[in-house]
């Protein structure tokens, strides 16, 4: 007997909705997606600051089994590729299949069931067989621990929610952080701000973009010649395997790497004093490689400072450093990153005997094997989840290898009604084992960034290159999970193979 299980997606995102694109092609239309706003897309959608653009070009960071040959430009813009999303979505059919709006609060595996029953912020229940979470890494804004952050009388706001109605003509503008999104808007704003300046805790590695706008020519290449096209995606995806071995297996790598961006910096900076500030004082790729060709050109302005005292304070007017200078301002603004370590947060999510995820987390951090799968948590398959960030490449690349993987799951669970399974915890154990024996050689270990929580463990990036993940994902092993079979399934009232998880339930 088969029955196709019903599949709760959360968050329509590129883990989401690749996840529903793959069991879509794959014949299975069983599974629902909820997303907590009004609109698809995740980060794509909520991060709209000036210059928003992805450093992955764009012939990789697509699905490969939907390739674009009329990409505007190689690094495409946040607009060309939420549209992108929302183009593909539309082709599939995949927006009857979203509940906008909906933010899951909380989680629970109903073991006597066998389902996952789902609470959700506006008060309903939905219940499902598997669950698969596709909330990103990157979904929750970080604002800065600093005293008298909220006294500030003017604007300020932070990247990922940029406030597009604070005009910043002639304004006195203080930006803190320097990450891949500060060097993205640094320099579209710069022009127009009156003077600004930038707090620099960390200096960033910044690599050349080698962009390009692509001609009619190219469009047309790319349409009628399709190798063209995998020609550069595969060149793209061997360029970045290559910084991931860089970072993991061939250190030697880092050497003419590391020479391209000291070259880029010196070509690009002529004061030895502003470029003494710029160069980075920590190891290359242990926070992420940044890649920009106007970041240092809009640093060397006139109508910019560097300011690279530490920040003792906020103030009404302004910032002030721990040399006691008050710098004043009209706004603030704060590229300083996410709680990417915070993985699943805030849904409560609970297991088997009613455990709770984020305690078992607590206190070392997530982990999970192959970053989907966490023991006691059962038919819980997560998109993005521990350990398979990129510190360079394409995380479609990822989120593509985790819907193969876990499709297959879906069809080994329609093979066994009523039954769930989860990693065993010796699986577990040694996938963590060997995840923490590579992770310990990596650069990351050597600085702090959002890859690693407070009890020094990485939790968000994964140590090698993607080729090695999607090999070890290639197929999925029963032999790796525990199996239970529910006392007593739920009545099946709506045949599977119906559009949605079983209806909410107040
Ligand atoms: P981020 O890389 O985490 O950078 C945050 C910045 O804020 C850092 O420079 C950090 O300094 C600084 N900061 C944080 N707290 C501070 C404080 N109290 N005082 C002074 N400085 C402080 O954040 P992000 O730039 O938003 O990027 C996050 C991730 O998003 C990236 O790593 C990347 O994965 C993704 N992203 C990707 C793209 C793309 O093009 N694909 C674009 C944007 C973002 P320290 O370094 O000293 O901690």
């Amino acid at each position: 007997m088969t029955r196709t299980p019903s599949i709760l997606i959360i968050g329509a995102g590129f883990g989401g909705l690749g996840m529903a694109l793959e069991l879509q092609r794959a014949g299975i239309e069983s599974f629902a997606i909820v997303e907590k706003a009004a609109d698809l897309g995740g980060v794509w959608r909520e991060n709209t600051y000036p210059g928003a653009a992805c450093d992955v070009p764009s012939p990789l960071y697509s699905w490969s089994f939907e390739p674009k040959s009329d990409w505007p430009r190689r690094y495409s813009e946040q607009a060309d590729i939420h549209a992108y999303i929302r183009k593909v979505a539309e082709k599939y059919g995949l927006l009857r299949k979203i509940r906008f709006g909906t933010e899951v609060t909380d989680a629970e595996f109903d073991e006597r069931q066998g389902i996952w029953q789902v609470r959700t912020s506006d008060g309903a229940t939905l219940t499902a067989d598997v669950l698969v979470p596709a909330v990103g890494q990157l979904s929750r804004p970080a604002l800065p621990n600093i005293p008298g952050i909220e006294t500030f009388a003017g604007p300020s706001f932070h990247s990922a929610e940029w406030d597009h109605g604070v005009d910043l003509t002639g304004k006195r503008v203080a930006c803190i952080g320097t990450g891949a999104s500060a060097i993205q808007y640094i320099p579209e704003i710069q022009p127009a701000a009156g003077h600004l300046t930038l707090f620099q805790r960390s200096a960033a590695w910044v690599l050349p973009r080698f962009d390009t706008r692509y001609s009619a020519t190219h469009h047309a290449l790319f349409k009628h010649f399709p190798p063209s096209r995998l020609a550069e995606r595969f060149a793209i995806w061997g360029v970045f395997e290559l910084l991931s071995l860089a970072l993991t297996d061939l250190p030697a790598i880092r050497k003419p790497v590391i020479a391209l961006a000291d070259r880029h910096r010196t070509q690009q900076v002529p004061d030895p004093v502003l470029r003494e500030k710029l160069t980075p004082d920590y190891q290359a790729g242990c926070k992420r490689g940044l890649f920009s060709n106007d970041y240092f050109p809009a640093l060397a302005q006139p109508n910019v400072t560097v300011e690279t005292t530490d920040i003792e304070a906020i103030t009404p007017t302004g910032i002030r450093t721990a040399d006691g200078t008050e710098h004043e301002a009209d706004v603030i603004i704060y590229g300083t990153g996410f709680k990417g370590t915070e993985i699943l947060s805030p849904i409560n999510i609970y297991g088997i005997g009613g455990r709770k995820l984020s305690d078992e987390w607590s206190p070392e951090g997530a982990r999970a094997y192959l970053g989907m799968s966490v023991p006691g948590f059962p038919n819980l398959f997560m998109m993005y989840g521990p350990n398979t960030n990129l510190g360079a490449g394409s995380i479609i690349y990822m989120l593509e290898s985790q819907a193969r993987y876990i499709r297959q799951a879906v069809h080994y669970l329609s093979t066994r009604p009523g039954r769930f399974i989860s990693a065993r915890p010796a699986t577990e154990q040694s996938w963590d084992d060997w995840l923490q024996k590579r992770l310990k050689d990596t650069p990351w270990n050597f600085c702090s960034s959002w890859y690693r929580n407070a009890s020094g463990r990485i939790t968000n990036n994964w140590p090698a290159a993607t080729a090695i993940y999607r090999w070890k994902t290639r197929r999925f092993h029963p032999t790796d999970y525990d199996e239970s079979t529910a006392p007593t399934p739920p009545p099946d009232p709506h045949p599977r193979h119906d559009a949605t998880p079983h209806p909410p339930t107040r």
